[in-house]
């Protein structure tokens, strides 16, 4: 049987909805691109009319609130959104921790949460990085001590993306330290925890840092001293975090790499319509000028092999319980989109000439949202030491 590349009537039918959700918004494109980019503020009206559609839903079945249309559902979802300049990190952290919640959390858990989460009635963020563990998570030190029925943690974490805005976060910790685990000659993905807990929950203190390059939201340090926390918001076993982990930055990494296929397309789009107004010898436009329009033809063909890597990651995820495999397509396609994407945003820059600098014509600010990717949610090197090791099957350099 021929491989079949179309997209099904539902996946075009939330294409659809979310051009529907973002109708009413189009007359105050720039009063919401205000509140966006100048106050770091994703409105909450626009939050509600996306997640109105059911999008989150796809993340989970009927049972939960859901719709099980999968991660390929927000995928394609999140790219249009994108397409249209409303990607959103909040959407990405709230079904990335959708995906560990109901691969990995007790049924308790997921009836508790993840209804609300479908139906966008609860945000979630997501906290693994600290100061001396970026790159290398393992190296995680916040910590959860047993006390009676509930766990203290203590910790600090950094880059937290919309830990003032978030109803939770899925916090990613330690039951068992590196320093044991060497001790114990356990491995050290041994001893990871993950835990939701409630951003303003007592002990825990948020402080902002000022970064650019996510629209919308502001990163914080979140300071945890003895943050006490029942234990049925582990999700999971202690110690047994790691693998359970992968669910969660596997969905980021494909919703990553649709993000950045819709910002690309954005700009493309841009790029194209200005190249076929603008003239400066004579009567052509500079559209005509090959100078102007192979790098644009080149990034539409990277836009459309990034966009198969990424639809191909997501259906990986949707298809196999095998966190490994996936993760090779889902950081392959988080690679090739975040790189496709700088290129994209740099092309539309150049083909408007000085007017690319001009915030009325809206394509600067994506300049820091796409290079971002080549930085977080993992950067560009780590993702080739994974390929080099797991795909390639070359030997660990560090
Ligand atoms: C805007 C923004 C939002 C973020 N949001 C979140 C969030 O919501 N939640 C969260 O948990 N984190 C978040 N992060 C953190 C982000 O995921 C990390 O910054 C990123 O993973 C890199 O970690 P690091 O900054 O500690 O870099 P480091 O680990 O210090 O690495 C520094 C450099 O060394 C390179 N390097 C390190 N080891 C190797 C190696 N073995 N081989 C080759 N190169 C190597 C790295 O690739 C990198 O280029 C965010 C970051 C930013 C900037």
């Amino acid at each position: 049987m021929a491989l079949d590349f179309e997209l099904s009537w539902e996946h075009e039918q939330i294409r659809e909805a979310m051009r529907g959700c973002l109708e009413p918004f189009q007359g105050r494109r720039e009063e919401l691109t205000q509140m966006v980019i100048k106050d770091k503020i994703f409105p909450q009206e626009l939050w509600d009319a996306i997640t109105g559609t059911g999008l989150l839903g796809c993340m989970v079945p009927e049972e939960y609130g859901g719709n099980g249309m999968g991660l390929m559902g927000v995928t394609i979802g999140l790219e249009e959104l994108a397409c249209h300049g409303f990607g959103n990190a909040l959407l990405v952290l709230t079904a990335m921790d959708m995906a560990c919640i109901y691969r990995n959390g007790s049924e308790e858990m997921k009836q508790r949460y993840l209804p609300k989460m479908a139906s966008g009635e609860l945000k979630f963020g997501f906290a693994i990085t600290e100061p001396d563990a970026g790159t290398n998570a393992f190296r995680v030190k916040t910590h959860a001590r047993k006390d009676g029925d509930d766990y203290l943690i203590s910790g600090q974490k950094v880059f937290i993306t919309g830990a003032d805005v978030a109803d939770r976060i899925l916090l990613v910790c330690r039951t068992t330290s590196v320093e044991d685990c060497k001790k114990q000659g356990l491995p050290k993905g041994f001893g990871l925890a993950l835990f939701v807990i409630d951003p303003k929950a007592a002990g825990i203190d948020l402080k902002p840092i000022p970064t650019q390059g996510i629209e919308g939201m502001t990163q914080f340090t979140v300071y945890m001293d003895d943050v006490r926390v029942p234990a049925t918001e582990m999700i999971g076993e202690p110690d047994m975090g790691g693998m359970a982990l992968f669910n969660s930055l596997n969905p980021e990494r494909i919703l990553a790499a649709a993000a950045a296929c819709g910002m690309a397309d954005n700009c493309l789009k841009k790029a194209v319509n200005y190249a076929n107004e603008r003239s400066v010898f004579g009567n052509r436009t500079i559209g005509s000028y090959q100078g102007i329009s192979h790098p644009l033809a080149k990034v539409a063909i990277q836009l459309e092999a990034s966009r198969l890597l990424t639809y191909k990651a997501a259906w990986a995820f949707d298809t196999s319980d095998n966190p490994g495999l996936v993760g090779q397509y889902a950081n392959m396609a988080k690679y090739t989109a975040g790189e496709m994407a700088i290129e994209a945003v740099d092309r539309a820059i150049q083909t408007h000439g000085g007017y690319g600098f001009s915030e009325e014509y809206g394509i600067i600010h994506y300049h820091t949202s796409a290079r971002l990717l080549r930085t977080a949610p993992i950067t560009a090197e780590m993702i080739l030491n994974f390929i080099a090791e797991h795909h390639l099957g070359l030997p660990k350099g560090y």
